[in-house]
C-alpha cells in the first residue's frame, strides 16, 4: 500500500505529531497544510509520511487543504526544532510552528504581498520643507523623516502617520520621493564605504585562524573590550566567506535597538551582499517577506535577534553571535531556548563554524575556552590608537556625604564637563531600586496589589506604577496605613535623577533615556541623534545607554545604586554588574578624548571593583569561576527550574510536592545523581496577581539532567493537578 498517512506537527501542547489522510491531496513533508481539529481548523506542518498509523484507518480525517505555492521546510529545521523540543522539554509541534512568522501560522495563504521602500530623489533633497503647505501636515512629517533617514520601509512610514500612503504618492508624483521594490540587496541604498581599514595584528590573527577553516564546526570566542574591533572582524570575515561561494551568514544581537546601527554598518560596509534583518518590530508581513528571501538563499546575510536563529538558511557557512553573554537570547515564556546555544548546535548539527563576541563573555562561555572546547581569539587593545582605555575611580559613599543620592565630587566632575562643552552619562543600574513611595510616620511603602513589589513613583504622571505587571494607580494623598499626609518618594528614578540635576545644574541640556522615555518606535534613535548633534549635555540613563553607543564628545560616565547588586541572593548579579559595567566604562572616551568613570559604591575594596579597574576581565572570570566551583554553580553544575504558578498557593504546593517527590522516584530508580531541592517562593513570590513556587534540579552533568527531564515531565503533563497550575520547565535557567 502506498504511504498516505501523514504526520503533521500541531501548534497544540502535547508533545506528539497526529495522524492525517492526503486526501487525495498530495501533500509532502514539509508542507504546510490546514487540518480539522476538534471542531476547528488548524494549520500544521507535514513532517513525514508513512504508510501505517496507529489509528484505525477508519477513524483518521482528512487534510483540508495544502499551500502548493509555498516553498517546503527543510530537514535541517526539523532537526534543529526537534533537538530544542526535547533539550528545552517542549511539544516539538509547537515548537516548530512558532518557529514560523505569524503568517505563516494562520489558515490562510500566506502571500507575501511586495514591499516598498521609499528615499527621496535628488529633486527631493533640494527642497525645503517650507515648500510644503502647512495644512499637508503628514506630507511634511514624512518628508522630514526621510531626509532624516536614507530609506524607510512601509511600516516604518505607518508608525507615522497613517495617512502616509495619500502623502507619499504625491511626492512620487513630484518627483520628490522615488519607491523601490524591497528585495534583499537591491533595497540597499545605503552609500557603501569602501574604506579599507588595516587591521591590527590581533585581528589579522583572528580573521585568519577562523578562515583557515571553514569547512567543520568549531566554535570561536572573539573576546575583546568594546572598541577592540570586534565588529571589523565579523566584516571582514564574512566578506571573506561570502565572496567563496554562493553562502550565507547569519549575525545574532541581543537587541532591537542595536539591530538598526549594526544593520547600516553592514549594509554601507557589505554592498555586495543581499542582507535582511530579522526582529520582532518589523511588521508581519516584512517579517514574512525577509524570513522567505533567507529561506530562498536570496539574502546572503541574515542580521537579527534571538528568533532568528530558527531562520531557514539553505546555505548557512557561517554563525555569528554578538555580546553572546547577554540576557536577552534567552527565551523567557514557550520554549525558554537559549539562542547562543541553539546556534552552537545549529552550526554543529551543519558542521559549520561560529564565531562568538564579547567583552564580558559569560562565564559558561568563558569555562569552555580556558578548557578549550572552545577556541580563544583575543583583541587586547582598542582599535584605534588614539582613543585610551578610561580611568575609573570610586567614590566612597560609606560614611554617607550624599546628597539626594549624588555625592558632590560627582556633580563637581559633571559641572566641570558642562563648562568644557563635554558630555556625561549618569547610569542607574535597573535593577538598583527606583523611587517608591514612603510615609516618614509609619515607613509604609505604596505595594503592588499584584505582586510582591513596590510601586514606583512616576511623579509627572502623578501615578505609582509596577514595573512588573504594569498595574497602575493614582498616588494617595494619605498614608493608607496611618493617616499621614506626609508621603514622598525614596530613591533614585531616572524621572527623580533628571529633576535633580535641573535644580543642580539649571544651565545643563538633561536628556533622560529610559524606557518610558523611548516608548515611541523611533524615540532612541531621534534621542541618540540629539546626543550625536552635541544637544545635550548630560545624559541620564538605565541599561539601553550602556550598549553599542558611541559618544565621541561624552567623557564622563558616573554609577549611582550599584551596591544591591554586589549582595543580591542571584549568584549570577556579579557576573552581570561587572558585565554592565565594563560596558558603561566604555562609553566614555571612545574618541580621541580621555574619559574617566566615577562609581559610587559603600564597598570600594569589593573584589569586583578592583577588577574593573583595570579592566581585567580575565582575573575577575577567575575569581569567579573558583567560587562557582566551590559553592557548585554553572558551570560546574546544570540546572533545571520548574516554575509553577496559580491563584491558590495551596495548588502551587500540591503540585510541586507531587513533582519532587515523582523526581525524586526517579532519580533513586536509575541511580543517578540529579540533586532535587525542595520547592521554595522565589523572591517574587507574586506575579501579575499569581502565586509562585519554584523547584530546582541540578547535577554535574548535562547528561543526568536531560535524563531525568525527559522521564519525568510527561508524568507532570500527566498529572490532573497540572492542568489548574501554569507550569512550565526551564532548562538553564538564567532568571530564579
Ligand atoms: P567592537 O565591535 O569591538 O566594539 P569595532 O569593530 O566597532 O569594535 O571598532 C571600534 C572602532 O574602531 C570603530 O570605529 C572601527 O571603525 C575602528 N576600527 C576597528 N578596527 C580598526 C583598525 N584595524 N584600524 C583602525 N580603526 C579600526
Ligand atoms: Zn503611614
Ligand atoms: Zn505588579
Amino acid at each position: 500500500m502506498a504511504r498516505h498517512i501523514l504526520k503533521i506537527a500541531l501548534d497544540v501542547p502535547l508533545d506528539r505529531l497526529f495522524d492525517y489522510l492526503d486526501g487525495g491531496l498530495a501533500a509532502q513533508v514539509g508542507q504546510r497544510v490546514v487540518v480539522p481539529f476538534g471542531r476547528r481548523k488548524q494549520v500544521g506542518i507535514v513532517v513525514d509520511i508513512v504508510d501505517k498509523s496507529d489509528v484505525p484507518e477508519a477513524k483518521l480525517k482528512a487534510i483540508l487543504q495544502t499551500f502548493v505555492d509555498e516553498p517546503l521546510l527543510d530537514k535541517e529545521a526539523f532537526a534543529l526544532l526537534r533537538f530544542c523540543a526535547d533539550y528545552y522539554q517542549y511539544p516539538y509541534g509547537q515548537a516548530l510552528l512558532a518557529a514560523l512568522p505569524t503568517r505563516l501560522r494562520q489558515t490562510e495563504p500566506a502571500i507575501s504581498r511586495k514591499q516598498h521602500v521609499y528615499s527621496l530623489t535628488d529633486l527631493g533633497r533640494a527642497q525645503e520643507i517650507e515648500a510644503i503647505p502647512a495644512r499637508k501636515a503628514v506630507q511634511r512629517r514624512v518628508f522630514s523623516a526621510l531626509r532624516k533617514n536614507e530609506q524607510l520601509s512601509e511600516s516604518a512610514l505607518a508608525e507615522l502617520s497613517g495617512g502616509w500612503r495619500k502623502a507619499m504618492q504625491a511626492m512620487l508624483e513630484n518627483g520628490w520621493a522615488q519607491a523601490s521594490e524591497l528585495l534583499a540587496g537591491l533595497n540597499n541604498t545605503h552609500k557603501p564605504d569602501l574604506v579599507q581599514l588595516e587591521l591590527n595584528q590581533d585581528q589579522v590573527r583572528a580573521l585568519q585562524a577562523i578562515l583557515k577553516d571553514t569547512q567543520k564546526f568549531k566554535p570561536w570566542l572573539l573576546h575583546g573590550i568594546t572598541g577592540s574591533g570586534k565588529t571589523e572582524v565579523y566584516i571582514r570575515l564574512i566578506q571573506a566567506v561570502l565572496a567563496q561561494n554562493d553562502d550565507q551568514v547569519l549575525v545574532l544581537v541581543p537587541e532591537i535597538n542595536l539591530t538598526p546601527q549594526l544593520e547600516a554598518r553592514f549594509r554601507s560596509r557589505l554592498p555586495d551582499f543581499p542582507l535582511v534583518a530579522l526582529h520582532s518590530s518589523l511588521s508581519e508581513s516584512e517579517r514574512l517577506h525577509n524570513w522567505r528571501l533567507a529561506q530562498s538563499g536570496q539574502a546572503k546575510i541574515v542580521i537579527g535577534t534571538r528568533l532568528a536563529v530558527f531562520a531557514p538558511m539553505p546555505n548557512l557557512r557561517l554563525v555569528i553571535a554578538d555580546e553572546e553573554h547577554d540576557g536577552s537570547y534567552k527565551q523567557q515564556d514557550g520554549m525558554r531556548y537559549h539562542a547562543r546555544d541553539v546556534a552552537l548546535m545549529r552550526a554543529k548539527h551543519r558542521d559549520i563554524p561560529i564565531l562568538l563576541g564579547s567583552a564580558t563573555p559569560a562565564l559558561e562561555t568563558w569555562h569552555n575556552a580556558l578548557t578549550d572546547k572552545y577556541n580563544l581569539l583575543k583583541l587586547a587593545d582598542r582599535a584605534v590608537a588614539k582613543a585610551v582605555l578610561p580611568s575609573i575611580r570610586y567614590i566612597d559613599v560609606s560614611k554617607g556625604g550624599t546628597h539626594d543620592g549624588l555625592s558632590p565630587i560627582l556633580v563637581e566632575a559633571m559641572r566641570e564637563r558642562l563648562a568644557k562643552g563635554e558630555q556625561s552619562l549618569l547610569f542607574i543600574n535597573r535593577r538598583g531600586y527606583a523611587p517608591v513611595l514612603l510615609c516618614s510616620a509609619c515607613n509604609w511603602i505604596a505595594p503592588c496589589s499584584r505582586c510582591s513589589s513596590r510601586l514606583v513613583v512616576h511623579l509627572k504622571q502623578g501615578r505609582l506604577c509596577c514595573h512588573h505587571c504594569g498595574h497602575e494607580e493614582k498616588i494617595p494623598r494619605q498614608c493608607p496605613s496611618c493617616g499621614n499626609p506626609d508621603l514622598h518618594p525614596t530613591g533614585h528614578g531616572t524621572q527623580r535623577l533628571e529633576q535633580l540635576l535641573a535644580a543642580l545644574l539649571p544651565e545643563a541640556r538633561i536628556l533622560r533615556v529610559d524606557r518610558d522615555s523611548t516608548r515611541r518606535k523611533d524615540a532612541l534613535t531621534d534621542m541618540l541623534a540629539t546626543v550625536h548633534a552635541d544637544e545635550v549635555d548630560i545624559l541620564v540613563g538605565t541599561q539601553m545607554l550602556a550598549k553599542g553607543h558611541d559618544f565621541p564628545n561624552l567623557t564622563l560616565v558616573g554609577v549611582i545604586d550599584t551596591d544591591s547588586a554586589l549582595f543580591s541572593p542571584d549568584f549570577r548579579a556579579a557576573e552581570r554588574l561587572f558585565a554592565q559595567l565594563m560596558q558603561v566604562a566604555g562609553r566614555a572616551g571612545r574618541a580621541d578624548k580621555a574619559g574617566e568613570v566615577l562609581i559610587q559604591t559603600a564597598f570600594p575594596d569589593h573584589a569586583l571593583f578592583n577588577a574593573l579597574r583595570v579592566q581585567d576581565y580575565a582575573a575577575f572570570s577567575e575569581a569567579l569561576l573558583s567560587e562557582r566551583k566551590i559553592t557548585q554553580f554553572p558551570p560546574y553544575a546544570f540546572m533545571a527550574l520548574l516554575r509553577a504558578e496559580a491563584n491558590d498557593f495551596a495548588l502551587v504546593q500540591r503540585f510541586l510536592k507531587f513533582a519532587a517527590d515523582s523526581a525524586r522516584e526517579i532519580v533513586a530508580e536509575m541511580g543517578s545523581h540529579v540533586m532535587v531541592y525542595d520547592p521554595v517562593r522565589p523572591q517574587m513570590e507574586r506575579l501579575k496577581g499569581m502565586e509562585r513556587g519554584h523547584l530546582l534540579m541540578q547535577a554535574d552533568s548535562r547528561q543526568a539532567v536531560q535524563v531525568l527531564l525527559r522521564n519525568w515531565v510527561p508524568g507532570l503533563r500527566g498529572n490532573a493537578l497540572g492542568a489548574k497550575v501554569r507550569w512550565a520547565v526551564d532548562v538553564d535557567p538564567l532568571e530564579f
